[in-house]
């Protein structure tokens, strides 16, 4: 089936394929990023326009870290056209340790390769013409299950017994978790999806992850003036006491054919612009309790060589020219600062909830670690 493209997605004319459900990613191309001005020059630094391109790593895969991506497609999606050995070794030739194979409703099970673990996954798609709270958009409700197991092979999306936004995101997320998978929401603000009241009821239900920086050109993760950024979303979720950990994912269709794509006029989704980096061995059982456990980062290519969270302390450390990291706290809230790649900072004894830390540089790449919860 084919990928929608935004304006028709998000226009009226959509069609249905099969009752209630329709294959769809719409995507709109291109944003405007600008980083927080700086303190020191008062200079607001204006990130280039986000060209939709692979990044380039601020700096070598660090030591005792494995490189992962979480989400992304081949052929055994209708929107894909690449066969799932060559997305593999695409990521292979990345430097990538694991990918997670995330079809659409399908588990696609491949061998690994020479050096990077393949892992099964699906992506539990429920697209609908309409859903409550009816937001004007066709309704774009995805859920990845990872470490699927490939006897499972597919999901046949049974009819929606309400049309509530949470149930069937929850029928999801539920399937999910009878399967022995862990839950991931993915892209919040694709087609404003999703909204806290959904967040925190599948975090409720067993949701381990967010997509905060699912890297498609159109995820929207940066929200408008009457929707919260996708990072907002999550402090909002942590502040109310869930435990999510974020990642950052390409959410990747294309690959060797982008650039054809992009001559017939069409967005190319491509890899190496948003991934994971874990503190594990490189087998799934590792990989799969250092997500469980938040032992890792999410980047959009700012890689970090350093992440340690003591019972009240952070310390992190960048690879990189002009790094300024954040210690964000409840509400947002910024509570520490450093024009820095290190960072180490001993949380008050006044601060309550979370605290994580958040790094950015001059050239737009940012990295995430995920929260030290506090009693
Ligand atoms: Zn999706
Ligand atoms: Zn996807």
């Amino acid at each position: 089936m084919i990928r929608y493209c935004g304006s028709l997605a998000r226009g009226i004319a959509l069609v249905a394929i099969g009752c209630a459900l329709f294959a769809c990613d719409a995507r709109n191309a291109g944003s405007t990023t600008t980083s927080p001005p700086s303190s020191r020059s008062e200079r607001v630094v204006t990130v280039a326009r986000d060209d939709g391109r692979s990044v380039t790593p601020s700096g070598p895969k660090p030591a005792g870290f494995l490189k992962g991506q979480l989400h992304m497609h081949s052929n055994n999606s209708g929107d894909s056209r690449t066969a799932p050995e060559r997305a593999a070794s695409w990521y292979e030739s990345h430097g990538y340790d694991f990918v997670v194979f995330t079809d659409h409703n399908v588990v696609t099970d491949t061998r690994d390769e020479a050096s990077m673990l393949t892992l099964p996954g699906m992506e539990l798609t429920q697209n609908l013409r309409r859903c409550i709270p009816d937001r004007g958009a066709p309704c774009l409700l995805h859920v990845s299950a990872l470490f699927v197991d490939p006897a499972v092979d597919r999901w046949d999306v049974p009819p929606p017994t309400s049309l509530e936004r949470v149930d069937l995101y929850g029928r999801a997320v539920d399937q999910a978790r009878g399967w022995g998978a862990l839950s991931m929401l993915n892209h919040p603000n694709f087609a404003d999806a999703a909204d806290i009241d959904v967040v925190m009821e599948l975090a409720r239900r067993g949701m381990l992850l967010m997509e905060v920086e699912n890297r498609a050109v159109d995820s929207e993760n940066a929200g408008r003036a009457d929707r919260p950024s996708t990072e907002a979303l999550w402090d909002e979720a942590l502040s109310r006491g869930a435990r999510i950990y974020a990642v950052a994912t390409d959410d990747a269709h294309h690959y060797d054919d982008a650039d054809l794509v992009r001559r017939h006029g069409e967005t190319a989704y491509v890899g190496e612009r948003g991934w994971v980096m874990v503190r594990g061995a490189r087998d799934a059982g590792s990989i799969r309790r250092a997500l469980e456990s938040g032992d890792f980062y999410a980047t959009t290519g700012l890689m970090l060589d350093a992440v340690e969270k003591g019972e009240r302390r952070l310390k992190v450390r960048a690879l990189g020219d002009g790094v300024t990291m954040e210690v964000v706290g409840r509400g947002g809230a910024v509570l520490h600062r450093v024009e820095s790649a290190e960072l180490a900072w001993d949380v008050p004894a006044d601060v309550t909830g979370y605290v994580r830390v958040r790094a950015f540089d001059r050239e737009g790449r940012k990295a995430l670690c995920q929260p030290l919860f506090l009693e």
